[in-house]
C-alpha cells in the first residue's frame, strides 16, 4: 500500500455492526463481560480502546512499523518510553531540540538518576566520545526546532547498533510522509501528534511506533501502568486529520518552497533557515532521508533586535502569532521571547538563535496571500 492510500486505509475497516465508514467514537470505559474473564478483547478502557486501536495500527503502518502506542501528548509519549531507562542509565540527545523534551530530560529524570548529554550531532562520530556502558538511549530531533538542523538518522544508528544502544527519532516536523526513521534504522518513531499529524490545531496528542515486539510489550505495560492515555474523541480526531496528512504536509512544502525564495530575495532578511536551500549545511542529508524539506522556516532581519522581530509578528495577518506548528493555518513565532524564552541569551546566540529570529510554520493557505502578508509585515 502506497502513503496516500495508507493515510486513509491502514487499519481501517467499515465497522462491522453498521458498516459505518467512519471509526466510531468509543465513548465507554468498560465493557460487558459475558461471565468473568470471558470478554471481546476489551475490558477497561485505559487498557485498550476501539477507536484508540485503530489509530494505532494506522500510525504504526504510516510509520512502516509493527506497533503502535498512543498517549495524551507528545510530552506523555516520551515519558513513556524515558520509563524503560533504569537509575544510573546514561541519554544522549541532540542539543538542538524541543525545549518541553529538554525539561522533561533535565527537571524530571534527572531527579530519578537518569544523565542526559546534550551533543551536537553534526558529525555522528562525535558520538562515540559520549557512549559508555550505561548509554541505553539516543534522542535524535530531525529537523531541529527552530534552527531546522539535519542529523543524519541513518550515520547515528549504525553506531548506537555497534554498541547495542536504541535510538528514537522525534518525528513531529518531518511527519512520515517526508522520513520513514525506521527504514533507516531506528528503533522508535515519537511523534507530537498534535503537530502536522493531527494538522488542525485541535487536539494534543503523542504516539510511538516501533518494530521489536518485546519492546512493545514493554511499552504497552508501561502505558498501562501509568495511563498516560488518549480519550476515544481525541483518537477519531486524529484518524479524521490524517486522512489529508499527505496533501497538507505536500501544499506546505509548495508553500514553504516559494516563501523561502521571498525571504532570501528581501532586504530586510539576513539569514533564512531552511533545509530545502543548496547552501544549508544538512541539505545533502535531507535530500537523501527526507522526500521534500517541509513546512517549517526560520530567519533573522538585519536589524537584529526582538523589537524589529516583534513588529513583523504584529503586523502579519494570515500568519498567526501563536505556539505550536503543523495546521492547516500559518503561524509565526519569535522563539527568544517565546518557546525558548528559558534558554540563557548567550546559548542561544551561540547556535545562531538570535534575538531577530522568526520561526513560520507555513499553512496551506494561497500562497500568494502568504506572500503578501509577509511582506507588508516586513515594509511595515
Ligand atoms: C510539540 C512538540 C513536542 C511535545 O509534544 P506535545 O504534544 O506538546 O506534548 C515534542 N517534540 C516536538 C518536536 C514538538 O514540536
Amino acid at each position: 500500500m502506497k502513503f496516500g492510500t495508507k493515510v486513509i486505509h491502514a487499519g481501517i475497516e467499515p465497522d462491522l455492526t453498521t458498516g459505518a465508514i467512519m471509526t466510531p467514537i468509543y465513548q465507554t470505559s468498560t465493557y460487558a463481560q459475558e461471565s468473568p474473564g470471558k470478554h471481546k478483547g476489551f475490558e477497561y478502557s485505559r487498557t485498550q480502546n476501539p477507536t484508540r486501536q485503530v489509530l494505532e495500527k494506522n500510525l504504526a503502518a504510516l510509520e512502516n512499523g509493527k506497533h503502535g502506542l498512543c498517549f495524551g501528548s507528545g510530552l506523555a509519549a516520551i515519558n513513556t518510553l524515558l520509563q524503560t531507562l533504569n537509575p544510573g542509565d546514561e541519554v544522549i540527545s541532540t542539543n538542538d531540540l524541543y525545549g518541553g523534551t529538554y525539561r522533561l530530560f533535565t527537571k524530571i529524570f534527572e531527579r530519578f538518576g537518569i544523565k542526559t548529554h546534550f551533543i551536537g550531532m553534526d558529525d555522528p562520530m562525535d558520538l562515540e566520545r559520549f557512549i559508555n556502558k550505561n548509554t541505553k538511549l539516543i534522542w535524535i530531533e530531525t529537523p531541529t526546532n527552530p534552527m531546522l538542523n539535519i542529523i543524519d538518522i541513518k550515520a547515528v544508528c549504525e553506531i548506537a547498533q555497534k554498541h547495542g544502544i536504541r535510538t528514537c527519532v522525534d518525528n513531529t516536523f518531518a511527519t512520515p510522509y517526508l522520513q520513514t526513521p525506521l527504514d533507516l534504522g531506528a528503533d522508535i518513531v515519537m511523534h507530537s501528534a498534535t503537530k502536522y499529524i493531527g494538522g488542525h490545531s485541535d487536539v494534543v496528542h503523542g504516539a510511538l511506533i516501533c518494530n521489536d515486539d518485546a519492546l512493545a510489550e514493554e511499552l504497552y505495560f508501561i502505558q498501562n501502568s501509568v495511563g498516560a492515555i488518549p480519550g476515544p474523541q481525541d483518537c477519531f480526531l486524529l484518524l479524521r486529520g490524517i486522512k489529508t496528512l499527505h496533501l497538507r504536509v505536500q501544499r506546505g512544502c509548495e508553500n514553504a518552497a516559494v516563501i523561502t525564495d521571498f525571504l532570501l530575495a528581501h532586504n530586510k532578511v539576513k539569514n533564512v533557515y531552511y533545509p530545502g536551500i543548496e547552501t544549508h549545511k544538512g541539505h545533502h542529508i535531507a535530500k537523501d532521508q527526507m522526500s521534500d524539506f517541509g513546512a517549517m522556516i526560520s530567519f533573522t532581519l538585519y536589524d537584529d533586535t526582538t523589537e524589529a522581530a516583534v513588529k513583523v509578528l504584529e503586523r502579519t495577518h494570515y500568519f498567526t502569532c501563536a505556539e505550536s506548528l503543523g495546521g492547516v493555518e500559518s503561524l509565526i513565532g519569535h522563539p527568544a521571547t517565546m518557546t525558548h524564552a528559558a534558554i540563557p541569551r548567550e546559548e542561544r546566540l551561540a547556535v545562531g538563535l538570535t534575538d531577530s529570529l522568526i520561526r513560520l510554520s507555513v499553512g496551506v493557505e494561497d500562497v500568494d496571500d502568504l506572500i503578501k502578508d509577509l511582506s507588508d509585515a516586513l515594509d511595515g
